[in-house]
């Protein structure tokens, strides 16, 4: 069972659901694993502290050119959607950060003159923090396709047990990517106009899919009907409630979780556990 955890922005508290979900899970004897798909900036890390025991690089294929075999034809240029590959008058030029690795190019080229090589894109790590597993990626510095990373690292989960993916930020492609095959979707927003505003934007977005889903109030201080009308217009459940709580921000200050920081915690992940189960359960089987 896949629970994604997204968010139509960042700095929703995202990764504080993810990771005291996942706590939560483990305590209850589950099998769990954690999987941080926030590529371009994975902070789950910071509060588990895993031991990683296995680091890998990610590649994806991209085209390089022959120049003594191309004749100049003009047909990978053609066949480029993203200008990644550009015939000249006298050269092939390949923008690689462009590149969606489809194999297109070569494909066409009726001489071989192109072979795909390997780009390095990002690692994946594993490890474990105590009976938790931890898989996480990240994107090296000035890479902007997240995408490939992140399918990276759903292929290294496996498929027993329960697995919390902390999804990146955000209604583009990496979010997207990160959501499309899981069992249930867990949207986070922060009761304010900004927050009710993206909430909006993620249910537009992942109005086509077809796995159940439900909403988590963050940093709640009082009521918000504006936010309970938009949910219940896309019939999409509040399923908790999570206090506006000084302790919680300043245990993330230090990096600590607020399961163990802060009292409370534990009963509020179970009655949410209690509502994601049986719908997501139902959903998978
Ligand atoms: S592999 Fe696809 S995206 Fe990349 S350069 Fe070739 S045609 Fe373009
Ligand atoms: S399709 Fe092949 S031969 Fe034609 S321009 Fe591209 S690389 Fe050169």
């Amino acid at each position: 069972m896949k629970i994604a955890v997204a968010s139509g922005k960042g700095g929703t508290g995202k990764t504080t659901v993810a990771v005291n979900l996942s706590l939560f899970l483990v305590d209850a004897d589950l099998k769990v694993t954690y999987a941080d798909c926030d590529v371009e900036e994975p902070d789950g890390h910071l509060f588990l502290k895993p031991e990683i025991t296995l680091k890998h690089r990610s590649a994806v294929l991209v085209p390089q050119v022959n120049p003594e075999a191309c004749n100049l034809c003009g047909e990978c240029g053609a066949f480029c959607r993203y200008s990644a590959i550009v015939v000249l008058k006298e050269e092939v030029m390949t923008f690689p950060e462009l590149c969606h690795s489809c194999g297109g190019c070569a494909y066409v080229c009726s001489v071989q003159a192109i072979t795909e090589v390997d780009r390095y894109i990002g690692s994946v790590d594993r490890g474990s923090a105590g009976k938790l597993n931890f898989i996480s990626g990240c994107l090296d510095i000035g890479q902007a396709m997240g995408p490939p990373l992140i399918k990276a690292v759903l292929r290294n989960i496996t498929d027993d047990g329960i697995t919390i993916v902390d999804a990146p930020p955000g209604t583009s492609c990496p979010a997207m990517t990160a959501v499309g095959d899981c069992d249930y979707l867990l949207l986070v927003a922060e009761p304010t106009p900004f927050g009710r505003h993206d909430l909006e934007l993620m249910l537009q977005a992942v109005g086509s899919l077809p796995m159940p889903r439900g909403v988590v109030l963050n940093r709640v201080s009082g009521p918000d009907t504006a936010i309970e009308k938009l949910c219940s217009r896309y019939g999409v459940p509040i399923l908790s409630r999570i206090p506006e709580d000084r302790r919680v921000a300043e245990a993330y200050s230090k990096g600590l979780t607020a399961w163990k920081a802060v009292p409370g915690y534990k009963a509020l992940f179970a009655d949410l556990w209690s509502k994601i189960e049986p719908v997501a359960g139902r959903y998978t089987a």
